[in-house]
């Protein structure tokens, strides 16, 4: 038996057997229902990208993502009217056509984003509905998982799956209530791990496989939407670049983080070396958690632990950089320039320290306007 087979509980609501209502589906179109009443209607996605009666559900497919790129950790997606039946449609139908979009677009920062954004959402959403509902959505998100008035118990191998990125004291194991193997929350924050994960369910199924008549009806939003990314990423670049002493770092360490910048999978060691090098240089944890960029919500926490950790803020060990050598096995040194290639260029350290002592001077910075003399 596995920790998931255990028997059900007699005492707790079981889920629903009826049917979802529409309203309830176009309040949680990622469920089973929701593409099982699209089909049932005999509604086809191909007719949805064209067909003039489904103008408003494309105009709010495009509405889903471009939101996805606001700041959604300050204010969330605002919810919408739904309680006619065509705002329902619109919305059910929405939710796949926005999923087109962002796979069209193809581009792993945004499927991220627009991961989080649903996922507050949802969050927020179920919050207004009772238990036995929770307990339906967790259900499909996989979750041993069952809410009863204000608590809920949840499987502590699920807890721990859907609280990896949180990294507060509140989310050890340790500091939980556990019950015969399950964690016992408050149910408010039971709905937070819910949020983390739809957030993965979510991330996990994107991008999805799209033909050619996708590309072509949002033609225009996926140049649109690239070409906001690239100015998003940009702008993170410059406003966390401004400290000026990055056009003497060696190319490996540039690399890398213009890597990180643009939301590229960049490999442990690579991440490594770079928080080293930026603390070694002087950077604080702050300034390096900065240079990183907009992480998203769900990897906020574990950049945060990984910063503190090699920083030696969390760990007895303050690391220093891989050495030149130690960089080229990992395939992360890409080549270097003529500075690289000098005989005695063992260290990025080295080649950075030797670039700052050749550097022109720069002015001082502005001090307070010396005293009116008499
Ligand atoms: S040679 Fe060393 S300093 Fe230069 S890019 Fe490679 S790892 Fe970096």
């Amino acid at each position: 038996m596995t920790a998931h087979d255990t028997p059900a509980n007699p005492f707790l609501p079981r889920r629903p057997s009826e049917a979802v209502d529409p309203r309830t589906l176009a309040r949680f179109p990622f469920l089973k229902e929701a593409s099982d009443h699209v089909k049932a209607q005999g509604i086809r996605l191909g007719d949805v990208l064209t067909a003039r009666a489904w103008g408003t559900a494309r105009d709010r497919g495009r509405e889903r993502v471009y939101q996805t790129l606001e700041d959604l950790e300050k204010t969330p997606p605002p919810d919408v009217p739904l309680s006619t039946e065509q705002e329902q449609w619109r919305e059910i139908l929405s939710y796949p056509i926005s999923r087109m979009i962002v796979s069209a677009v193809a581009d792993s920062y945004l499927v991220r984003r627009y991961a989080l954004a649903e996922a507050l959402r949802a969050s927020a959403r179920l919050a207004q509905e009772d238990g036995r509902f929770v307990n339906h959505v967790a259900a499909q998100l996989d979750l041993d998982f069952t809410a009863d008035g204000g608590t809920a118990r949840l499987h502590f191998l699920d807890f721990l799956r859907c609280t990896s990125t949180l990294r507060g004291k509140e989310w050890k194991l340790v500091n939980q209530a556990v019950d015969g193997g399950y964690v016992v929350l408050r149910l408010e924050k039971a709905l937070r791990v819910l949020q983390n994960a739809v957030q993965r369910k979510i991330e996990r199924e994107l991008p999805i496989e799209i033909g050619d008549d996708v590309g072509e009806a949002f033609a225009d939003d996926v140049r649109e939407l690239r070409r906001l990314l690239v100015e998003r990423k940009a702008r993170f670049r410059q406003e966390d670049l401004g400290r000026g002493d990055i056009g003497e770092f060696p190319p490996c360490m540039q690399k890398i983080l213009a890597e990180i910048q643009a939301h590229e999978n960049v490999a442990h060691m690579g991440r490594f070396a770079i928080v080293a090098f930026l603390h070694t240089t002087g950077f604080t944890n702050e300034e390096i958690f900065k240079l990183f960029g907009d992480v998203p919500d769900f990897a906020v926490d574990v950049t945060k632990y990984q910063i503190e950790h090699i920083t030696g803020t969390t760990s007895p060990t303050e690391y220093t950089p891989p050495e030149c050598s130690t960089m080229k096995s990992y395939g992360i040194c890409p080549g270097g320039d003529s500075l690289c290639h000098q005989p005695w260029m063992t260290h990025p350290l080295k080649y950075y320290r030797y670039k700052r002592r050749r550097a022109p001077r720069r002015p001082p910075p502005p001090t307070a306007a010396p005293p009116a003399p008499g």
